[in-house]
C-alpha cells in the first residue's frame, strides 16, 4: 500500500511538471469573416485549417468561428469589420483595400513584380513585413501573409492578341492595377461579380477575363467556351492576408499569440502547395477534356507596352505619395538583387533540363 501511495505521489508530481502551466485556461471565442465563399477551396480552407490548429493547441480553450461571405455578406468590407471589432479576423487580400490606401497592393502582389520565393524573402528577410504593419498601423489592425497563389494566369481570351491594335476595344474583366494597365492601352475594363462570368463570357458581354490559374479556374469551366488561356504578367505572386484586430490581439495571452501566428504560416505554407498540386491536377484533365486549348504568351511589343504602362503609373502613384515610393523603392531594389539569383538557381535549372529534352 505504502510503495503504491509513493508512487501515486511521484506520478502525480511529473503530471504536474509536464503539463505546461498556461496563463490561458482562458477561454478565448474569436469570430473570423473570408472574402470568400466557405466552398472556395483552397482559400477558405486556410482559416478553417487555421481554427482547427488553434483550437487543438489550446486544448479547447481558444476557439475561432471562421465565416464564409456567404453568411456575412461583405466580401469587400473584411479590413473594416475586422478594424470595428465586429470580427477579431480576416482572411482577405490586401489589393482590395487600394481605394484606403494605394501601398496596400505591395503586399499582395503587383504586374511586372516579384515570384512567390523572392516576395516571401522580401516578406521575412527584406523588410516587407515591416513596411506592411508600417501601412496597416493606421487602421488599428495586424496583417500576416496569409497563403499565396504563385503566378496567375493572364487570362481566358476569345481571340488571339497579336499586336497592341487586338487590344482597343477589348472588353475584358481585369481587375486592379493591372487593370489600370490594360486601360491605359485602350482595353475596355469592366468589373462583374464572380457568378456572372461564366455567361458574360459565353454570350460576349466580355472578351477576356482573368481569374486565377487552372486549380480555380477549372471549377469556373472558361475553358470550356475561351480556346486561348494567356500566360502571366499581372499577379505574379498574389499573396492572400490575415488580418487581426490589434486590441484583442493585446488582450491574447502569449502563449495563444504564439498558437495563432504559428498557424497562421503554417497554412499560409499550405495553401501555397495546394493550389500548385491543385494546378497540376486541374492543367493535365482540362488539356485531357478540351485538347485544343492553346497556351498563349503576349507578344513582346503587347508585354514591352504593358511594362512601361505599369511603370508610368508606379512613377505616378510615387509622385503623389511619399509612403508609396518608399515600398515600391524597397521591393525594386529587393527584387534585383534577389532576381539574379532566381536566374541563377530556379529559372537556369529548368532552361537546362528543358535543352536536354530538346
Ligand atoms: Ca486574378
Amino acid at each position: 500500500m505504502k510503495l503504491v501511495y509513493r508512487l501515486t505521489v511521484v506520478l502525480a508530481v511529473v503530471a504536474v511538471l509536464a503539463t505546461p502551466v498556461l496563463a490561458a485556461d482562458k477561454k478565448v471565442r474569436w469570430k473570423l469573416a473570408m472574402t470568400w465563399s466557405s466552398t472556395l477551396t483552397p482559400f477558405a480552407t486556410a482559416p478553417f485549417n487555421l481554427a482547427k490548429m488553434v483550437e487543438e493547441m489550446s486544448g479547447g480553450n481558444f476557439v475561432i468561428r471562421v465565416e464564409g461571405a456567404e453568411k456575412h455578406k461583405a466580401a469587400l468590407g473584411i479590413l473594416d469589420m475586422t478594424k470595428g471589432g465586429q470580427y477579431e479576423m480576416g482572411h482577405s487580400a490586401s489589393y482590395y483595400w487600394k481605394g484606403k490606401d494605394i501601398s496596400t497592393v505591395f503586399f499582395c502582389t503587383v504586374p511586372f513584380g516579384m515570384n512567390v520565393d523572392e516576395q516571401n524573402a522580401w516578406f521575412y528577410h527584406g523588410g516587407g513585413m515591416e513596411l506592411m504593419q508600417e501601412t496597416y498601423d493606421k487602421f488599428d489592425v495586424l496583417s500576416f501573409p496569409g497563403g499565396n497563389t504563385g503566378v496567375q494566369m493572364g487570362g481566358w481570351f476569345q481571340k488571339e492578341i497579336n499586336s497592341l491594335e487586338d487590344l482597343k476595344g477589348l472588353k475584358m474583366r481585369i481587375p486592379g492595377l493591372a487593370g489600370e494597365v490594360f486601360a491605359k492601352l485602350g482595353v475596355n475594363v469592366t468589373n462583374i461579380p464572380s457568378g456572372e462570368l461564366y455567361t458574360s463570357l459565353d454570350r460576349g458581354t466580355i472578351d477576356a477575363l482573368e481569374w486565377v490559374g487552372p486549380a480555380m479556374d477549372i471549377k469556373m469551366g472558361f475553358h470550356k467556351i475561351a480556346p486561348y488561356y494567356y500566360t502571366g504578367w499581372h499577379e505574379p505572386a498574389t499573396e492572400l492576408q490575415f488580418l487581426i484586430n490589434q486590441k484583442a490581439f493585446e488582450e491574447l495571452p502569449p502563449e495563444y499569440q504564439t498558437m495563432l501566428v504559428t498557424a497562421m504560416k503554417a497554412v499560409t505554407a499550405d495553401l501555397y502547395t495546394d493550389n500548385f498540386a491543385g494546378s497540376v491536377e486541374a492543367w493535365s484533365q482540362m488539356k485531357k477534356d478540351y485538347p485544343n486549348i492553346v497556351v498563349k504568351t503576349f507578344p513582346p511589343e503587347v508585354l514591352a507596352a504593358m511594362k512601361q504602362a505599369a511603370d508610368e503609373l508606379y512613377d505616378a502613384y510615387a509622385a503623389e505619395d511619399p509612403f508609396f515610393k518608399k515600398v515600391w523603392e524597397s521591393q525594386k531594389e529587393y527584387m534585383e538583387k534577389a532576381r539574379t539569383w532566381t536566374q541563377i538557381s530556379e529559372y537556369n535549372y529548368i532552361n537546362t533540363v528543358n535543352q536536354l529534352s530538346e
